[in-house]
């Protein structure tokens, strides 16, 4: 037998099996860039919440099955045939690390036709999963690998060659040690492929899920005592963004989810994430730039397709591997782009000079207008002797539709008893500055506020617009003298609902309505079921959406697009994001859309007008609870 048992062939796999080591780990971590690894810029927070993920998105492959139940099954039985697998590898290659001199451990028994049933489990979702990349083909998936092929065949390899040895090879025979060979090869061979190839996700994923920012989105705070003014050089590039960008497994399900990319733009989450995996594996320098400059080669992404982001945070929420797609890279590319100057967007160029001066709000209009409004309505003022800080916020404080609202809720808030008032003077809290990338901009509107707050002796706030929410409960959060006055942040759908009992609803009318849950609150806050249960106690019967809850669909005035968006899509021949989201609303057939957020209303308010179909009533949940109190004299709708 020679070569292929006993000692030589002992000596030819230590020497195989050690060089293919070296090779994987040697390539992994030039990969990640190990030198800049920093514990310290590691959020290990919230132990339990991590540990729920793991097990759920890695282990039961939640989130995997979730998003495409076949597909997904048919991962998870890979996967899971790895778990079982894991043990009889131990084996095999203790088996010839020992010079084959011992038939390793007994696993003829019952654990052995575990691993062959996960074998032919594994066999069948290789080829399913093959299948479905070489011949059926999904436009997400892109270009075929010849990677993907190579996996593919030696997975398969493994699983054949196990099976034959369970089934009954002759111990020790030249067959038997062919087979073993063939086994040995293929494993090896896999230490050489995976580094190189997307299926580096089987090692990065756990990593990155694991590791994953506690709350989604979330924009990391900058250094500016350091120079650090945003993302602009590969080398700048945080250690976890790095993993991250490695793991993409390039499945095209942020592709799918993308309300850019669905009305026809040309943003694409998943070649943001590949284009700086091959900017870093090429030795780029500048990550985002213009066409031209991209075209030269001189930057990896084009600044119009971080401009066309909507911070809508599906991608983030779809994707299976944990990859931050808005905070930590599209929103970090735009702040870096902005520091150097280097933007080609005169909307943003606008939107920064409007807010730039007072009174700061992204309209440009005057405060007179919110504080005749604020007089008009006789909203109380707030002086510190008030439980709550209703805080109206540009949405609810200039536009005529949010200032209905804003009255809704001064009803509510009084009904219920509760003691609150307005600031006399608000200036923007400067959530679409930050979110265009204008970080200086933001740290001198929320510095001012800061004061506001801390003068007023500020404990809780109320707001009806989630970006103002999202803004106060997280953002600003990353001021220490924000953080440290302990300021309770809810929404006006949160504190609505705690305040039912107080409420005295008359409920008695029923109908039907559709309810746009809008991105901040749902996927990113996570509120989802309190709007649905203020409309049911209100009467409601909630038709709901295709997609809604967390998986809902952008209405396309996020992360500053109410502001700068292109108009250019009507020649595309495209419905815009609002138009596809208001078609789905008309689908359900319901007369009125609830909305929970003032920018919802502008966008299916434009897309109502349109579409020609504006006989659709668009109300916030605070304008149907006030509707629905007995002590209004107006009654039911
Ligand atoms: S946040 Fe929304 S709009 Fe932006 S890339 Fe992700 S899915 Fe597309
Ligand atoms: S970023 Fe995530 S969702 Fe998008 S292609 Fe990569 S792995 Fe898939």
């Amino acid at each position: 037998m020679g070569i292929i048992s006993g000692l030589p062939g002992q000596v030819v796999l230590i020497l195989l099996f050690v060089s293919a080591l070296v090779y994987f780990t040697g390539r992994i971590l030039a990969r990640l860039h190990i030198e800049k690894f920093d514990k310290n810029q590691l959020d290990l927070g919230n132990l339990r919440l991590r540990f729920g993920r793991f097990f759920l998105e890695i282990l039961c492959q939640t989130k995997v099955i979730k998003g495409r139940p076949l597909v997904g099954l048919m991962h998870a039985l890979v996967m899971w045939g790895f778990v079982a697998f894991s043990f009889a590898t131990f084996n095999h290659m203790a088996i010839g690390f020992t010079g084959f001199q011992t038939t390793g451990f007994e696993i003829d028994g019952w654990y052995g036709a575990f691993v062959a049933v996960w074998s032919f489990l594994v066999l069948v979702g290789m080829a399913y999963l093959s299948y479905r990349r070489f011949i059926i083909r999904p436009k997400a998936l892109g270009k075929l690998s010849l990677t993907s092929g190579l996996v593919a065949f030696f997975i398969s390899i493994l699983m054949l060659t196990y099976l034959l040895d369970w089934w009954g090879l002759e111990n020790r025979d030249l067959i038997w040690a062919l087979n073993w060979w063939a086994h040995t090869f293929s494993l090896l061979a896999l230490l050489v492929i995976v580094p190189n190839s997307k299926h580096l996700h089987l090692l990065l994923a756990p990593i990155a899920i694991f590791l994953k920012p506690e709350l989604p989105s979330t924009m990391r705070p900058l250094d500016i005592e350091n120079d650090d003014l945003g993302l602009v050089e590969f080398k700048q590039l945080p250690w976890l963004d790095i993993l991250q960008v490695n793991g993409c497994v390039e499945c095209g399900r942020c592709t799918d989810v993308c309300p850019a990319q669905a009305s026809g733009q040309t943003l694409d989450p998943k070649f943001i994430i590949l284009d700086m995996q091959h900017g870093l594996l090429s030795g780029g320098k500048i990550i985002a730039g213009t066409t031209e400059e991209v075209s030269a080669g001189k930057a990896w992404i084009d600044e119009k397709n971080l401009f066309q982001c909507t911070t809508c945070g599906a991608c983030t929420h779809e994707c299976p591997v944990g990859i931050e797609h808005v905070g930590r890279k599209i929103l970090d590319l735009r702040r870096g782009l902005v520091s150097e100057g280097r933007i080609n967007n005169d909307k943003v160029v606008k939107l920064f000079t409007t807010m730039e001066k007072a009174p700061h709000n992204p309209w440009g209009i005057s405060q007179e207008t919110r504080r005749k409004f604020v007089q008009k309505e006789n909203f109380p003022i707030f002086d510190g002797n008030q439980e709550w800080l209703f805080w109206l916020g540009c949405g609810n404080g200039y536009d005529p539709h949010g200032q209905k609202v804003a009255v809704a809720m001064k009803d509510i808030l009084n009904e219920a008893g509760v003691s609150w008032g307005v600031l006399e003077n608000e200036i923007c809290c400067g959530e679409p500055a930050r979110r265009a990338g204008n970080e200086a901009l933001f740290l001198t509107l929320s510095e001012q506020l800061t004061e506001t707050f801390k003068g007023k002796g500020v404990k809780k706030i109320v707001s009806c617009c989630p970006h103002c929410t999202t803004m106060l409960d997280k953002d600003y959060r990353q001021i220490k003298d924000y953080s440290d006055l302990n300021i309770t942040m809810l929404h006006h759908s949160q504190l609505i609902n705690k305040l039912t009992a107080k409420l005295a609803l008359s409920p008695e009318y029923s109908g039907t309505l559709t309810y746009h849950d809008p991105c901040y609150l749902a996927r990113d806050r996570g509120v989802v079921s309190e709007p649905r249960q203020i409309l049911r106690n209100c009467g409601y019967e909630v038709k709901e959406m295709t997609h809604c809850g967390s998986n809902t669909f952008c209405c396309g005035a996020g992360g500053a697009q109410l502001f700068i968006a292109d108009d250019g899509n009507d020649e595309k021949g495209k419905d815009r994001i609002n138009q596809i989201r208001f078609k789905e609303a008309e689908e359900t057939g319901a007369g009125t859309i609830a909305v929970a957020c003032p920018y919802c209303p502008i966008m299916l308010g434009d897309a109502a007008v349109r579409s020609g179909n504006q006989s659709v009533a668009i109300l916030d949940l605070a304008e149907i609870v006030a509707s629905r109190l007995k002590t209004n004299k107006k009654g039911g709708q």
